[in-house]
């Protein structure tokens, strides 16, 4: 509902900025308590639009009036590109546009969250209990369900495993279990044939029937208040004009690009920064912003096909191979992936052929070096934000992107594939490493994983602490992608519901 007329004062204990994928579980674990007041407030709408719910579709809501399509900055990295980088602007958050993949990580990725944070809580082993929280599986207790579509992949990914596996790949029985190094289908948040939302899953009808809980769509907000170390009151904006809101207690959830940019526009930042924008400082925080960090795929290593290829059943790209970087037989941490997207799936630099005639193998790096940043161009809300990933700026990400890519030619142009493969399209003969490189940077998409903005730590920079508390301020959280310190191997779904979950349980700890 909206609901909130321009006047009203809304006052809660909690009040939850951003209804996206973090927000939206928060609010139905806050309000499980009834004596605690919440208030969810999120700048988009409810979600009805019916593709949402159609798995292939996911791909095409990119730029419809939910989505907020960001522009990055023109990227040297990427041959100077300009990425959009597509977010959810509704109840469910960017849970509604994501393409469902479900990958809790690698161990070693949550001991560098321990590492960073000093802080056992944040280690695989404490999280297991967390993510079978989160889970609906056989041996799990949550709502969000983890479908493992073993039946329902083309004959395409089906090779494509099979592939893997004789070049040395271990067979998983799915991403979860720890292992990550292998091959093996994508676990999906469907339930039925159709996309589980967030929202849909932890905000049922019962959990917002509850008189404590207010859920408010369509209201951004645009800056906290401060009275010192407390932020005691949110300015923001409703269709009908400005709204103020008190609360005890701010979680914010607004992700990965709008948490830090409303931290800055309430003077909460990096003093250059602020003053550039025109933002009074009121008090300086240099690690807000920084640490910023995506994942990118190659897009494509693209093939021909012998035969007429099917459309995906589920959502196009079926499964993720993650391996060590020149080894098919290693294990441990991952290094690199490829993953079998069964459809032409290129860049804007190439042209994709006709659905079913062509397939492409995606290729990427897990953990990237490379590390941008997030500001503002001025004070106002609708100013636009200054999005810098800083794609592909070290070393170490170009030469594991040409190991990604080798990775992918020696699996597409194996022996296994011979029934698919009419020949490899893209990027056909390439010379020196300078060619490489230049392929890599024009054929690179995000693969969606903004993060790292607020990030957690133990160290003077980091933006919050253990406990996702913002260091300079009492009574506010930020609870979402942004407080993520460094990237998990995979999609990172998964490591935000983990995040959420746990402050959950921290804050009701005494319920
Ligand atoms: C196209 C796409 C594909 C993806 N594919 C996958 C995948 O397959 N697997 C995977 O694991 N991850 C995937 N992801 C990533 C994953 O969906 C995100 O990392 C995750 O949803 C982020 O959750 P969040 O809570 O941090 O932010 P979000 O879910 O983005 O929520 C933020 C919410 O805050 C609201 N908001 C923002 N500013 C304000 C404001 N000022 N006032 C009020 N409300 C505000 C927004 O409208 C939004 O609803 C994908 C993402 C996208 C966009």
């Amino acid at each position: 509902m909206t609901g909130a007329h321009p006047a009203e004062q809304m006052i809660a204990d909690v009040v939850i900025i951003g209804g996206g994928s973090a927000g939206s579980l928060l609010a139905a674990r806050l309000s499980a308590n009834p004596a605690r007041r919440v208030l969810l407030i999120e700048a988009g709408e409810e979600p009805s639009d019916p593709d949402i719910w159609t798995p292939s579709a996911w791909p095409a809501l990119q730029g419809r009036a939910y989505d907020w399509d960001y522009l990055t900055e023109p990227q040297a990295g990427t041959y100077g590109r300009v990425h959009h980088w597509a977010r959810g602007r509704l109840i469910g958050g960017s849970s509604c546009l994501h393409a469902m993949g479900y990958m809790r990580g690698h161990p070693e990725d949550y001991q560098a969250w321990v590492d960073a944070t000093g802080d056992a809580r944040w280690s695989w082993e404490s999280l297991l209990p967390v993510f079978d929280a989160i889970e609906d599986r056989p041996d799990g207790s949550g709502p969000m369900p983890i479908y493992m579509p073993d039946e329902e992949v083309s004959p395409l990914t089906r090779a494509f495993i099979e592939t893997g596996v004789s070049l040395g790949l271990s067979r998983l029985p799915n991403h979860n279990d720890g292992r990550m190094v292998g091959v093996t289908p994508n676990s999906l948040n469907i339930r039925d044939g159709r996309r589980v939302t967030v929202a849909e899953a932890w905000l049922t009808p019962e959990v917002r029937a509850r008189e404590n809980l207010r859920i408010v769509t369509e209201i951004r907000v645009h800056r906290l208040v401060m009275d010192g170390n407390r932020a005691h009151r949110i300015e923001a904006i409703g269709p009908h004009g400005p709204i103020g809101i008190s609360a005890d207690e701010i979680v914010l959830s607004a992700g990965a690009l709008e948490s830090p940019a409303l931290l800055m526009r309430s003077g909460i930042g990096p003093e250059d920064v602020l003053k550039a924008a025109s933002v009074d400082c009121r008090i300086d925080m240099p690690g807000i912003g920084r640490n910023l960090q995506d994942h990118l795929l190659g897009a494509g290593n693209l093939y021909a096909t012998r035969k007429h290829l099917p459309a995906s059943r589920l959502q196009h790209s079926e499964s993720m191979a993650y391996m060590r970087a020149g080894e098919f037989t290693a294990t441990g941490r991952p290094e690199i992936v490829v993953g079998c997207g069964v459809a032409p799936i290129v860049s804007e630099w190439l042209l994709a052929p006709e659905a079913g005639t062509a397939y492409s193998f995606l290729f990427g790096v897990t953990h990237p070096t490379s590390r941008g940043s997030l500001s503002l161009s001025g004070p106002n809300l609708d100013d636009r934000l200054i999005i810098d990933p800083a794609y592909l700026q070290t070393e170490h990400d170009r030469a594991m992107f040409r190991s990604a890519l080798e990775a992918a030619r020696t699996i597409g142009h194996a022996d296994g594939l011979a029934e698919w493969r009419d020949r490899e399209l893209a990027p056909g003969p390439l010379g020196s490493r300078a060619e490489i490189d230049e392929f890599i940077a024009k054929a690179v998409i995000t693969h969606h994983h903004p993060s790292g903005t607020c990030r957690m730590g133990k160290d003077d920079d980091a933006v919050v602490d253990p406990n996702l508390r913002l260091k300079s301020l009492d009574n506010l959280h930020v609870v979402d992608a942004s407080v993520i310190p460094s990237l998990t191997a995979g999609p990172i779904h998964a490591a935000v519901l983990a995040i959420a979950e746990t402050f959950a349980r921290t804050m009701t700890a005494g319920d």
